[in-house]
């Protein structure tokens, strides 16, 4: 019954927790992408270092994809 659903569905960047809107505590704008967060502390680790939690390297027609546990 559990249909994904991309748009409502996002992992936190910093500890890997899925959130969804209605779950996420915290979110902030990064370079006009818009990331969840399950915690303001994760948020704010987050902001003082967004490069630390993002893939380096993002290339077009690549996916940059964040290894899923
Ligand atoms: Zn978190």
């Amino acid at each position: 019954m559990k249909h994904t659903e991309p748009e409502r569905d996002f992992k936190d960047p910093v500890c890997g927790m899925r959130v969804s809107r209605l779950t996420a505590v915290a979110e902030a704008e990064h370079e006009r992408r818009l990331y969840y967060f399950c915690a303001r502390e994760c948020r704010d680790a987050f902001l003082a270092d967004p490069a630390k939690y993002l893939p380096r390297h993002r290339q077009h027609g690549v996916r940059a994809q964040p290894d899923e546990r």
